[in-house]
């Protein structure tokens, strides 16, 4: 893929320790502000807690940026695999010839014959318009028969 790609681990790493060195931060500054009784005293600890949860904020919205790519392009790979086996299965069910198209028995899909989707279910028979429409069949997604 792109070149970024391979900054995702290093980007994932400093947002991580972005986000626990900004709560470092938050501790040691609320830990500093309450031992201080003058409230002028508190506001260089503040604006230090301040700083801790913007850094926080931003390390962990650099790891939620890195995780929402990395799902993004685990999608795209799903994808490309789930389109290619889908072309597979047409390709092996339109060698096994036309036919009547068929279903097992009780199911709700109908297949071409030769779907992987049919390997070892017994009960497999041919059926026809009027038994499609009786029973509510489905055509099956992966092998997609003629209706
Ligand atoms: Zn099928």
């Amino acid at each position: 893929m792109s070149g970024g790609t391979a900054l995702q681990p290093l980007a994932r790493w400093a947002g991580a320790a972005a986000t626990l060195t900004g709560f470092v931060i938050i501790l040691l500054a609320g830990n500093a502000a309450s031992g201080e009784s003058d409230p002028s005293d508190q506001l260089g600890p503040l604006v230090a807690g301040v700083a801790g949860l913007v850094l926080l904020l931003a390390g962990g919205g650099a790891v939620a940026y890195v995780q929402a790519l990395r799902a993004r392009q685990r999608v795209r790979h799903l994808d490309a695999l789930l389109t290619n086996l889908h072309r597979d299965v047409r390709a092996l069910a339109a060698d096994s010839g036309v036919g009547p198209v068929v279903a097992v028995d009780h199911a709700e899909t109908y297949h071409r014959r030769g779907c992987p989707v049919l390997d070892g279910k017994p009960g497999v028979s041919a059926v026809d318009d009027v038994v499609i429409a009786g029973r509510g069949l489905r055509p099956c997604t992966l092998c997609e028969p003629p209706t």
